[in-house]
């Protein structure tokens, strides 16, 4: 079941094409993570399907096959930061919130202080909120009326490294409660510690999409390490045991052994190591990193 899809979407501002034609899927109960650099064209597209802005080309659409659905009550959504009352208490915000988009009851302003973790503070003036704090009420007022979806562009820009792990935490939450979260972000950290799924944008352009995991990994890395070093690299450099095997490296106190994807067997591995007299005191196997990844893929 897919949630949102999107066909061939182009979108230029004069002569700044900030769209050139994308296409994706978004499947329902994913963390979607559209990530790329500053003017990749991020905010621009979720303008788009939030029917901020309309498309110059293609065509999108939500709720494919589930007729029951309504794309106005069942997505919510937080591009900009809403101008809070500085002097109200979180309560009274989200009462002006409600009666200005309609959406939710009172009850459901109780209900969504509480998804945040701000009930026990929704009494307090907003001046006194930490930035993660004024965040999460945000997000509560996107959370008005319990939309399914959840669009937010950079949900954590500009919080400290606390506030971040906050609006991390809640957006697992959510998710685990049932959203499906679709979020814009430039930062790969983010999208790695929190989304399932991740599209890359290059100046307008779709560079790849799909899960996290195969997006980031192109490779299986696994480290290891044992007392002697030079036996264990001269045992890995003459074995024709794991034929799989395509490079083997010494970096930083260990060796580094590099399978295709999905091909390397820890437990073999190991099992080779000891029956050759080498007792490993560490191994790892790392997935290539997505940092890596993002930067050949935009550079690309
Ligand atoms: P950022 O992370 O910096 O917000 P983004 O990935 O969200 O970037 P967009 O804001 O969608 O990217 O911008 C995509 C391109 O379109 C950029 O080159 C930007 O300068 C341009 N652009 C965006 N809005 C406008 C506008 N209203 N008028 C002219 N050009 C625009």
């Amino acid at each position: 079941m897919t949630v949102l899809e999107l066909e061939g979407i182009q979108k230029s501002y004069g002569r700044v094409q900030a769209l050139k034609g994308v296409s994706l899927s978004i499947p329902q109960g994913s963390i979607y993570g559209v990530l790329g650099p500053n003017g990749s064209g991020k905010t621009t597209l979720l303008s788009i399907v939030l029917n901020v802005l309309s498309a110059d080309a293609g065509h999108y659409r939500w709720f494919a096959g589930n007729e029951r659905a309504h794309p106005r009550k069942d997505i919510g959504s937080l591009l900009e930061t809403p101008n809070f009352y500085h002097y109200l208490s979180a309560t009274n915000n989200l009462r002006i919130t409600h009666s200005i988009s309609g959406r939710g009851s009172e009850a459901g302003i109780e209900k969504a202080l509480r998804r945040v973790n701000l009930y026990e503070r929704r009494n307090s003036r907003f001046s006194t909120y930490s930035l993660g704090m004024k965040q999460r009420l945000a997000i509560a007022g996107s959370l008005l009326g319990d939309p399914k979806v959840l669009v937010l562009d950079e949900p954590s820009n500009g919080l400290d490294p606390n506030g971040i792990a906050e609006i991390r935490s809640l957006m697992k939450q959510l998710n685990a409660d049932g959203h499906t979260i679709i979020m814009a972000s430039h930062l790969l950290d983010e999208v790695e510690k929190v989304c399932t799924h991740v599209a890359i944008l290059k100046t307008g352009s779709l560079i790849t999409e799909g899960p996290v995991e195969d997006v980031l990994s192109d490779e299986d890395v696994v480290e290891i390490a044992a007392d002697d070093m030079e036996a264990l690299q001269s045992l890995w450099a003459g074995q024709d045991r794991f034929p799989q095997l395509q490079q083997l490296q010494l970096q930083d106190g260990s060796l580094q052994l590099h399978f295709a994807k999905g091909a390397a067997d820890t437990m073999a591995i190991n099992r080779f190591c000891w029956e050759n007299q080498q007792v490993l005191k560490y191994l790892a196997l790392k997935k290539k990193k997505l940092e890596t990844r993002f930067f050949e893929l935009t550079q690309e």
